[in-house]
């Protein structure tokens, strides 16, 4: 049975943060139900408290980062980089380990997001781009799907 790596917010764990969560999904309740979830949150796996200060990437994106060309700073100019990497390899190990090719990563976090990210301003502009796990696990050939996208997961899931 394939299994799916899940951003633990998603299933209702308070990791965010600010101390809350997200869901419920019905999707990622069938999957628990079958077995087939692996939850993680990078960003408390490498290190981080919650709750916790918000972190953006002021100049780049998840991919900058893995390169060390960008950094992860807090709204007080806290690099916390070094937690996010911790995170991402962690979540990269589960993926290797479980032979994981399908992830759910909630979307627009600096850590899980798949599709865009805060643009580093703490303003909430959003702009294109992925976080630091996200990035490294599309880099090692993971579909990376968030909550916004349950069906076109599950079709991935399904064509696997
Ligand atoms: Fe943790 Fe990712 Fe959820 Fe942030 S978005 S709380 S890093 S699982």
């Amino acid at each position: 049975m394939h299994k799916v790596l899940v951003s633990r917010c998603l299933l209702g764990h308070r990791v965010r943060y600010d101390g809350g969560a997200s869901g419920p999904f019905d999707q990622l309740a069938a999957w628990l139900q079958e077995g087939r979830v692996v939850a993680l949150c990078p960003e408390v796996a490498g290190g981080l408290p919650t709750p916790r200060a918000a972190a953006e990437i002021p100049g780049g994106q998840g991919v900058q980062v893995l390169e060390g060309t960008a950094r992860v700073l807090t709204t007080a100019g806290e690099d916390v980089s070094a937690q996010f990497l911790r995170g991402a390899r962690l979540a990269l190990e589960l993926v290797e380990k479980h032979g994981i090719r399908i992830a759910v990563l909630k979307a627009n976090s600096p850590s899980c997001g798949n599709l865009l990210t805060y643009d580093g301003s703490f303003s909430g502009v959003r702009v294109p781009g992925e976080g630091v796990t996200a990035a490294l696990l599309k880099r090692h050939g993971v579909q990376v799907f968030s909550e916004l996208q349950l069906p076109e997961a599950a079709a991935a899931l399904a064509a696997l």
